[in-house]
C-alpha cells in the first residue's frame, strides 16, 4: 500500500475536482427532509473507496441507493491512497504474459501475514479481486507501464500482480466518480453530503432499520432503509480511540480526516463487537516532524524492500536489535514493534552519507544532502564528531552505543560473521562527523474494526449477524484483510471488492 512517492497529483488538479464534484451534489435542506420520507433499498454510510462500488453496484441493479458522506466531497481515502491494489488473472497480467491464479494470491497473502488475516475473508479477497480490477479497466482505469510488480515497500508476491494506477488512489475515482455520477443523473443513487451518520435505528427485535444523522446546519434528520452499509472507514484520524483499540498511540496521522471512527461506534452500539486491534504492526521508517503524538511526517526513510541499507539501527538503549538487511520488511517491523515507543535510530558517518544511494524517499527534493542540513538545525537529525557526543546530543547510551559501533565494526574490518547476521556491510562507521537520525513506527490504517461474517453482515460475539447491517472497508479492520503485516494492496483491494460484491448480493426485500 503505503509509498506514495508515485502520485503525480497536483494541488491544482485536486481543487479543480473537487470543486466539480461539490457543484454536482449538495443538495438543499428542504429536499433532504422529503427524502427523509422515502424508503431506501440501500443507504450506504461514507462514500469512500468501499462504499462507492457497493452503491454502484446496487444501484445498476434498479436498487434505490442514499449514500450518506459526512465530507463535502465523495472519495474518502482515495484522495491520499497511494491506490496499489492486487489482483489475480487480470487484464493488465495478461497483456504481460503473467499467469496466476487465486489459489496462488491467497497463498502469497497467507503466506506474508504467516495466516494472520481473517481466512474467508482473505478467499473471498483473492477469488474476487482480479474481475474487480478487470472491471476497473472496462472502465477505463490504466496502470504504470512497467506494471504489474512482484513489490513496492512491503514483502514481495511471489508472482507480478501488483498493480496501480499513475495518479494513485485518485486514478480509482477517476473511474468511480463517472458511474456514479451517471446513476445520480438516473435517480438510482441520491448523495447527501456534509451529512453524518449519528445513530443507527434498531426495532425491538434487533433489525436495523434507518439511519440518524446530523446535516452541517445541526438538522437531525432520520432515513429509513432496507439494508444499512458502514463504509465509513477506519479510525486512524481518532487518536484517542485509535490507543484505545490498538494500546499503541497514533504516533504519525497521515490518514482522511473523517477516518475518526464512527462506524466502530455504530456497529458496536447495536450489538456489533470490534476484533484486530493486537494486530497492530508499525511502518518502518518515519522521521517525525516534532514529539508530539500524533505528529505529522516530515521524511521517510526507504526500507530493505526499496534500498540496501548502509546505516546500523539502535534502538533507545544504544543497542541494534535487528539484521538490518533482512530479507523481509515484514520481519523488521514486527521486530521495530517490540522497541520502546517504536524509535528507531539510524547511524551513519560521513562516508557513507557521501558514497550511499539516497536513503530517504525524495519528498520535495529531500536528499542525502539533507540529512546534513537537517543535522545543522538539531531536530530529529543529530550530528557531532566522535560517538559519544552523538549518543549524548541524540538522547542514547553513550556507552553502550560505542560498544555497538566497535563491535560491528571489528565484524567487519575482521571479516566475522556479524552479531545479527548481516550480510551487506559497505562501510564501517568511523569517519566522523557521525549522524543519528530518529525514525519511528508509524501506521496509515486502523488494524481493528466490526466483526462480519463472509456475507459481509455485521455479527454479535456470539456469531449471529444483526439483520440488514453490513460493512465493508478499513471499517472492519485492515488486520482483517492483511493480518499482521502490510500486504501489498490489501487495504484498497479489498475494499474496492467486497463493495462490488455486496453491491451485487444484496437483496431489495
Ligand atoms: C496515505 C494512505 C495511503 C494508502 N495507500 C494504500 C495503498 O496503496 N493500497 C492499499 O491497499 N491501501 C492503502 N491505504 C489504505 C486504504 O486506502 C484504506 O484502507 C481504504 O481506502 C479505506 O477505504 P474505506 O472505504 O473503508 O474508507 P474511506 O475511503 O475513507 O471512505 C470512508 C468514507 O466515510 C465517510 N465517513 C466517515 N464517517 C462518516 C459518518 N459518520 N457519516 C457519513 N460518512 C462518514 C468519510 O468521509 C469517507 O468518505 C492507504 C491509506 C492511506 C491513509
Amino acid at each position: 500500500m503505503d509509498s506514495i512517492e508515485n502520485i503525480n497529483f497536483s494541488k491544482r488538479d485536486f481543487l479543480k475536482y473537487t470543486t466539480s464534484l461539490l457543484s454536482a451534489t449538495v443538495l438543499p435542506f428542504s429536499y433532504q427532509s422529503a427524502l427523509a420520507k422515502e424508503h431506501w433499498d440501500v443507504i450506504v454510510i461514507g462514500g469512500g473507496t468501499a462504499g462507492l462500488p457497493a452503491a454502484i453496484f446496487a444501484a445498476q441493479r434498479g436498487l434505490k441507493v442514499l449514500i450518506i458522506e459526512k465530507a463535502s466531497i465523495l472519495g474518502g481515502t482515495l484522495f491520499l491512497s497511494t491506490g496499489q491494489i492486487a489482483g489475480a488473472g487480470t487484464v493488465f497480467q495478461e497483456r504481460k504474459g503473467i499467469k496466476d491464479t487465486p489459489d496462488q494470491h491467497y497463498e502469497d497473502i497467507m503466506r506474508i501475514n504467516n495466516g494472520t488475516s481473517d481466512p474467508i475473508l482473505t478467499r473471498t479477497l483473492a477469488d474476487h479481486a482480479g474481475p474487480t480490477i478487470n472491471w476497473l479497466e472496462e472502465n477505463g482505469y490504466s496502470i504504470f507501464e512497467n506494471h504489474p510488480v512482484k513489490k513496492i515497500a512491503h514483502d514481495p508476491f511471489r508472482i507480478a500482480r501488483y498493480q496501480q494506477g499513475p495518479m494513485g488512489g485518485m486514478s480509482i475515482l477517476n473511474v468511480l466518480k463517472p458511474i456514479v455520477d451517471n446513476e445520480i443523473n438516473k435517480g438510482s443513487i441520491t448523495v447527501l453530503l456534509e451529512t453524518s451518520a449519528n445513530d443507527l435505528i434498531q426495532s425491538n427485535s434487533g433489525d436495523i432499520t434507518g439511519v440518524i444523522v446530523e446535516n452541517n446546519k445541526g438538522d437531525i434528520l432520520e432515513y429509513k432503509g432496507q439494508n444499512i452499509i458502514l463504509a465509513s472507514g477506519g479510525c486512524a484520524s481518532n487518536p484517542l480511540l485509535y490507543e484505545e483499540l490498538h494500546g499503541v498511540p497514533l504516533y504519525c496521522q497521515m490518514a482522511y480526516p473523517e477516518s475518526q471512527g464512527a462506524g466502530l461506534i455504530l456497529g458496536q452500539s447495536v450489538g456489533g463487537y470490534l476484533r484486530g486491534g493486537e494486530k497492530y504492526s508499525p511502518l518502518y521508517g518515519m522521521v517525525l516532524s516534532d514529539n508530539k503524538a500524533p505528529s505529522t511526517p516530515f521524511a521517510v526513510a526507504k526500507n530493505v524492500i526499496e534500498r540496501k541499507p548502509w546505516e546500523i539501527l539502535v534502538n533507545s538503549k544504544g543497542k541494534r536489535f535487528v539484521q538490518e538487511d533482512h530479507k523481509s520488511i515484514d520481519h523488521i517491523e514486527h521486530l521495530i514493534g517490540e522497541q520502546p515507543s517504536h524509535r528507531h535510530w539510524a547511524i551513519l558517518d560521513q562516508n557513507m552519507l557521501n558514497q550511499m544511494p539516497d536513503m530517504f524517499y525524495d519528498w520535495g527534493g529531500f536528499t542525502n544532502e539533507s540529512i546534513i542540513e537537517e543535522s545543522e538545525k538539531q531536530n530529529m537529525f543529530k550530528k557531532a564528531d566522535n560517538i559519544r557526543d552523538l549518543a549524548i546530543k541524540t538522547g542514547l547510551h553513550p556507552i553502550n552505543l560505542e560498544e555497538t559501533i566497535e563491535s560491528y565494526n571489528n565484524n567487519l574490518v575482521n571479516k566475522k560473521e556479524d552479531a545479527f547476521g548481516r550480510e551487506y556491510r559497505p562501510l564501517p562507521i568511523q569517519n566522523g562527523p557521525y549522524y543519528s537520525i530518529r525514525m519511528s513506527g508509524w501506521t496509515l490504517c486502523s488494524f481493528a474494526g466490526l466483526s462480519i461474517n463472509g456475507n459481509f453482515e455485521v455479527i454479535k460475539p456470539s456469531g449471529e449477524p444483526i439483520k440488514n447491517l453490513y460493512a465493508i472497508g478499513e471499517v472492519i479492520g485492515f488486520g482483517a484483510t492483511s493480518g499482521n503485516a502490510y500486504v501489498n494492496g490489501m487495504g484498497v483491494t479489498p475494499a474496492l471488492t467486497y463493495g462490488r460484491l455486496l453491491g451485487q448480493s444484496i437483496s431489495s426485500s
